[in-house]
């Protein structure tokens, strides 16, 4: 994520921390200062930070057990408005998802349990304070707040933690995209109620549950579109009419076929096969670096990545996002078989939603009858 800072990494995760937090941090400060005096903003900066360190260590939690599971996790981020982890997949096995999501609130559960034996005696459970103005009032806000993050990521509504627990138990019984689909209308359902109770009572649920309801609705999107794509083999949207060029071809004429073609990436090919793909991108950038009489060897994508032809465009699209890459080829048994492009992709589904309703086969049928009267 732009603008986050390194801050270590805790069991190999990185830690990232976005500048926005700075800005809470200091917002907060001063405006505490102003009106309690220096001590008193040194307390609720600490507050925070303590409250975040929770925050982070919820997040460290959830990219363990997902490790477990084989997925990788690679950083956490923190934000003002908490933490993010990036897993890189989640877990497809309902029980799995249910453990990676279950296991942050019980974190939260734990270190409010922890400081209640040894503290909660002394110091009671408070509703957190911005300004605690004592170290008693700290450490009962710290195991209030806790409390209330656990119930807080329990709410069935995606992104929170308890939505991703009830598509887990949904999906036991049905596919995952139904699951994900049912999941999701009850978070929003919930998140409506939020919005309209919080309107009346307090702004602060009418923001989360916009909050909510957005979040939702994004993730039942995703889960759609990603099951769409898994449906469509790479051999189906690939580009088969392709014009390859050489190694030894100028930028010049790679610049013509893309001028008077309409393809944008190109497989480039010699004696020994494919050695790369050159994409619209690399040309447009190249054309200003190198100049128009570079090579398209010296332009071209040597770490191209290639799939096989009866891959899913879900995991089509992977490729393209874990190796920033806007094309791939498509080969089987060493063979080139064609090239697919993130444009490639759009236009297939453009096509197909396109021809949705029209009878396709009956189409081509007729088109072949004319074709041969
Ligand atoms: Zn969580």
């Amino acid at each position: 994520m732009r603008w986050s800072i390194n801050a270590g990494s805790i069991f190999g995760i990185k830690l990232r921390i976005h500048l926005t937090f700075f800005l809470l941090l200091l917002f907060v400060f001063a405006s505490v200062m102003s009106e309690y005096g220096v001590r008193a903003a040194g307390m609720s900066a600490l507050f925070i930070c303590a409250l975040f360190t929770c925050v982070v260590i919820h997040e460290v939690g959830h990219s363990l057990i997902a490790r477990r599971f084989g997925k990788k996790a690679e950083s956490i981020t923190l934000l003002p408005i908490g933490g993010i982890a990036a897993i890189d997949q989640m877990p497809t096995k309902p029980g799995q998802e249910i453990a990676v999501s279950l296991v942050g609130p019980f974190i939260n559960l734990a270190i409010a349990g922890i400081l209640y034996v040894l503290v909660g005696a002394k110091t009671g459970v408070a509703m957190p304070n911005l300004y605690p103005e004592s170290g008693k009032a700290f450490l009962a806000g710290l195991i209030g707040v806790n409390i209330m993050l656990a119930v807080f990521n329990l709410i069935p509504a995606f992104p929170m933690d308890g939505g991703r627990v009830l598509r887990g138990l949904l999906a036991m019984r049905m596919d995952s995209v139904r699951a994900t689909i049912w999941a999701a209308n009850i978070g929003q359902a919930i998140a409506t109620f939020f919005i309209f109770f919080g309107v009346f009572f307090n702004l602060w649920l009418a923001l989360i549950g916009i909050f909510l309801y957005l979040g939702a609705g994004s993730e039942k999107q995703q889960v759609v579109l990603q099951s769409l794509l898994a449906d469509v083999p790479a051999g189906e949207a690939m580009t088969t009419e392709y014009m390859s060029l050489k190694p030894d071809n100028t930028l010049t004429d790679a610049l013509e076929h893309f001028h008077h073609g309409c393809q944008q990436d190109f497989p480039i090919i010699d004696d020994s096969g494919l050695r790369g793909i050159l994409t619209r991108d690399r040309i447009l950038a190249a054309i200003h670096t190198n100049g128009l009489n570079a090579t398209v060897a010296e332009v071209m994508d040597k770490t191209f990545a290639t799939v096989d032809s009866k891959m899913g465009l879900d995991q089509v699209y992977r490729k393209f996002l874990s190796g920033n890459k806007t094309a791939v080829a498509v080969v089987d048994d060493g063979r080139l078989k064609g090239i697919i492009g993130l444009d490639g992709i759009s236009r297939y589904f453009m096509i197909r939603a396109a021809l949705k309703g029209v009878d396709a086969a009956g189409f081509v049928a007729q088109m072949k009858n004319a074709m041969t009267a």
